[in-house]
């Protein structure tokens, strides 16, 4: 049993130093080298012993096989437990909850048992932040480890649109169709979720469509002036980047699309209810292309960065009555003003 164990660490140590090994010799050829083969000399001796003792016993063939099986074993257990620290790693990641979550098919969400698991967790997101008092913006940070970015970060969102640098930008291209969609009441916002195949393409990057969720006021400003309300349209590149396409939004006339996602307003909150209808987000796109861009944050916990936002000039109109209608759900959910700290803003000119 004992030398069964010394084996175990004995591959183990070996699979780290495999591990670690090119990159040691990247860094220092020689020393590596030697330092390697102090370590191997000084880790044979208990091989040698062993095997030497092993040899004056019978069933020696066994025992090879015994440490053979160990040694896989040892093996089976570097390997799991680097994924499990893979995937710890990963779910350390600042994850883009609740603007961003796998696409599911409308309706199945409503009513499926796998949304009843998921939806075990949103009590949870609910309890931990809002919008005021002890759980509000000035406390995201503290309220989990993976908010960290919330207080530490230097690239949040939203911020004040200010001395953008006027330039020829590239012209956002919108491939949005007609699709289904379900919406939900996700506890800090309304949210609305196509189905896929809705894709916005920027200096050469395809994203693709997530999900649409409401703030009012609008988080932005744009030289210190914010608008009643904005739509935020999050969308994924195939690495994983973000891009949120924010679309103001003040009191003019009504609007077909906000009209078609009240409609399909859900009765209960995280219950996603799924529209009859098809719905086409790219008639919410206004007709002037011209846009702020910018790097921030997602403007909820955890606050992640690296996100690229795109501000539309120009705003969208809804009616009073619609915005009164979020209003009576959201009257506030817009997270503060964070700090520009020398970000560059380019703009449309
Ligand atoms: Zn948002």
């Amino acid at each position: 049993m004992r030398a069964r164990l010394i084996l175990l660490s004995l591959v183990l140590f070996n699979v780290n130093a495999q591990a670690n090994d090119p990159v040691t010799k990247l860094v220092k050829p020689a020393s590596a080298k030697e330092e390697a083969s102090t370590q191997s000399k000084d880790e044979l001796k208990p091989i040698k012993e062993l095997k030497n003792s092993r040899e004056t016993k019978s069933g020696e063939l066994s025992r090879q096989k015994e440490a053979q099986a160990a040694d896989e074993l040892a093996l089976k257990i570097a390997e799991r437990l680097a994924a499990i620290r893979k995937e710890k790693e990963d779910v350390s990641k600042p994850v883009n909850r609740p603007y961003v979550r796998p696409y599911t098919i409308p309706g199945r969400a409503a009513s499926s048992t796998s949304d009843k698991t998921k939806k075990s967790t949103h009590p949870i997101d609910a309890a931990h932040w809002s919008y005021e008092g002890e759980t509000g913006p000035l406390s995201w940070g503290k309220l989990s480890t993976a908010n960290s970015k919330c207080d530490l970060g230097e690239r949040q969102s939203p911020i004040d649109i200010r001395d953008g640098i006027k330039l020829d930008l590239d012209s956002i291209n919108f491939d949005y169709k007609s699709v289904q969609f379900s919406v939900l009441d996700n506890g800090h916002t309304i949210q609305l979720t196509p189905s896929a195949g809705n894709y916005l393409n920027v200096s050469g990057k395809t994203y693709e469509m997530q999900q649409m969720h409401f703030h009012r006021p609008s988080e932005e400003r744009i030289n210190g002036k914010g608008a009643e309300m904005v739509a935020h349209l999050v969308h994924k590149d195939r690495d994983g980047k973000l891009a949120v396409l924010a679309i103001l939004m003040e009191v003019g006339e009504s609007n077909k699309i906000i009209q078609q996602v009240w409609n399909n307003l859900p009765l209960e909150k995280h219950e996603a209810t799924k529209a009859l209808s098809n719905i086409d987000l790219g008639e919410l796109i206004p007709a002037r292309r011209d846009y702020y861009t910018y790097m921030g944050s997602l403007t909820t916990p955890p606050c992640s960065e690296g996100v690229l936002w795109l501000v539309m000039k120009e705003p969208i109109g809804i009616s009073a009555e619609q915005l009164a209608i979020f209003a009576r759900l959201y009257p506030m959910n817009a997270r503060p003003l964070q700090k520009s700290s020398g970000r560059i803003i380019k703009e449309s000119r």
